[in-house]
């Protein structure tokens, strides 16, 4: 427990949530400013920044617990679809820095789209390609 984290305060119930879940690892809970009703936050309780702290139990526990909350979104709210996602740094948009992944419902006429995309320059599509395969071969973690 981080006694400055919000989130480690949300799971230790310090500060009141709307808890849809719970088990010996994760939480889940609603986002107290949704992008649509549903919006859930699904949390490890043993305090971690961000995807490159939190170890590699924790990481498959919120992943599993973030599929059963999008089944269980899926049955409640009948969403149009269902978008997973994840800040990780400032620099990605994350304000809060205790790892969380978001589960969010879409539903037909929502103002929301998904990200932009940009074409690669000449060149940079095999390239980034061949940077992110070394990295990958020569990982540590
Ligand atoms: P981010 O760190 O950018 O991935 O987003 C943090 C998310 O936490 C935002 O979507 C906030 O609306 C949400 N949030 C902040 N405070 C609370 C809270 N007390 N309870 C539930 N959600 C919160
Ligand atoms: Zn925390």
């Amino acid at each position: 427990m981080n006694s400055d984290c919000l989130f480690c305060k949300i799971a230790a119930r310090e500060i009141p949530a709307q808890i849809v879940y719970e088990d010996e690892n994760t939480l889940a809970f609603l986002d107290i400013n949704p992008v649509n009703p549903g919006h859930t936050l699904v949390i490890p309780k043993k305090h971690s920044v961000d995807i490159f702290e939190i170890e590699e139990k924790d990481w498959g526990a919120v992943m599993h617990v973030s599929r059963r909350i999008a089944h269980a979104l899926e049955r409640a709210l009948k969403p149009a679809g269902i978008n997973l996602g994840m800040n990780n740094r400032a620099g990605a948009g994350q304000m809060v820095f205790h790892s969380h992944v978001h589960v969010m419902p879409r539903f037909e006429g929502d103002p929301h789209k998904p990200w932009p995309g940009h074409p690669y320059a000449e060149g940079a599509f095999a390239a980034t390609g061949d940077k992110i395969r070394a990295a990958l071969n020569s990982e540590s973690d």
